[in-house]
């Protein structure tokens, strides 16, 4: 299966700054082609710049999809400030990120929440990329399986399949910290969540598990060559295209020898 490198830009950019670094990925991505047969390429820029990012990428024949960081658990009406996964299916998005440790922690989502979300993204056609992770405080009492566990089970939705479902495994104390887990910790971690998954779904071997935790070209290949990691949801390295390429650069070079 192909790496999936997630871009989270989160609330950072004006338009000039959305332009510049999405033609720092189009211009990337037509000087190495090749790194499309090892990835598959998703960004997810803050609401405001969807519909002007995807004019950016419009006609530029690269392989990058769009996608969102959160959407409104409800179809549509009085919901002042929120985004419908209709609205972003119309504007040909992808994917949505929900249940990041942000929105868990700044907006108190809670896991039932974040599977309402799942579900009607799910209906709007949209894949739900949907994020657990531990605290440090939590990992530290040993408690980052049932943490993960309660999360994972609780926020995925009936009708869960591999196609509209990816999971991203992001410790929180890693996230935007510079600290990543060790190869070792993400192994067990990922083979827990397959398990776990395994549990709920026919297609479990199938749906893709992301790792996000200060993910950058230096440490990427190290954590693609652990089992069950299928792709990296990266928030501050996403925000430079050399160093986002190079994430899917580590993808190609494990492709390459393998
Ligand atoms: C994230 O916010 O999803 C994330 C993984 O951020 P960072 O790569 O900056 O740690």
């Amino acid at each position: 299966m192909k790496k999936l490198i997630a871009g989270n830009w989160k609330m950072n950019g004006l338009s000039a700054d959305a332009y510049n670094l999405s033609m720092g990925i189009i211009n990337g991505l037509k000087q190495s082609p090749q790194l499309g047969s090892a990835c598959d390429f998703l960004i997810c820029p803050p609401s405001i710049h969807i519909g002007l990012v995807q004019a950016f990428f419009n006609g530029q024949d690269v392989p990058v999809e769009l996608g969102a960081q959160d959407c409104s658990e409800v179809e549509a009406g009085a919901r002042t400030g929120e985004i419908s996964p209709a609205m972003l299916s119309d504007i040909e998005c992808s994917s949505v990120i929900l249940g990041h440790s942000e929105r868990r922690q700044f907006h108190d989502e809670t896991d039932e929440l974040v599977a309402s979300k799942a579900a009607l993204a799910h209906k709007n056609g949209l894949v739900a990329i949907i994020c657990v992770g531990e605290s440090d405080a939590e990992r530290e009492a040993g408690q980052q399986n049932a943490v993960v566990e309660k999360q994972l089970l609780a926020s995925l939705p009936e009708g869960t399949t591999a196609a509209n479902t990816v999971i991203a495994y992001e410790p929180v104390w890693a996230i935007g910290t510079g600290k990543t887990a060790t190869p070792e910790d993400v192994r067990q971690m990922h083979q827990f969540i397959r398990e776990k998954l395994q549990e709920k779904l026919e297609d479990f071997a199938q749906v893709r598990i992301l790792y996000g935790g200060s993910v950058k070209p230096s440490n990427a290949e190290e954590l693609f060559r652990v089992p069950n990691v299928d792709g990296a949801l990266i928030g501050g390295a996403s925000l430079k295209a050399d160093d986002y390429l190079g994430i899917a650069s580590a993808a190609l070079d494990i492709a390459d020898a393998a």
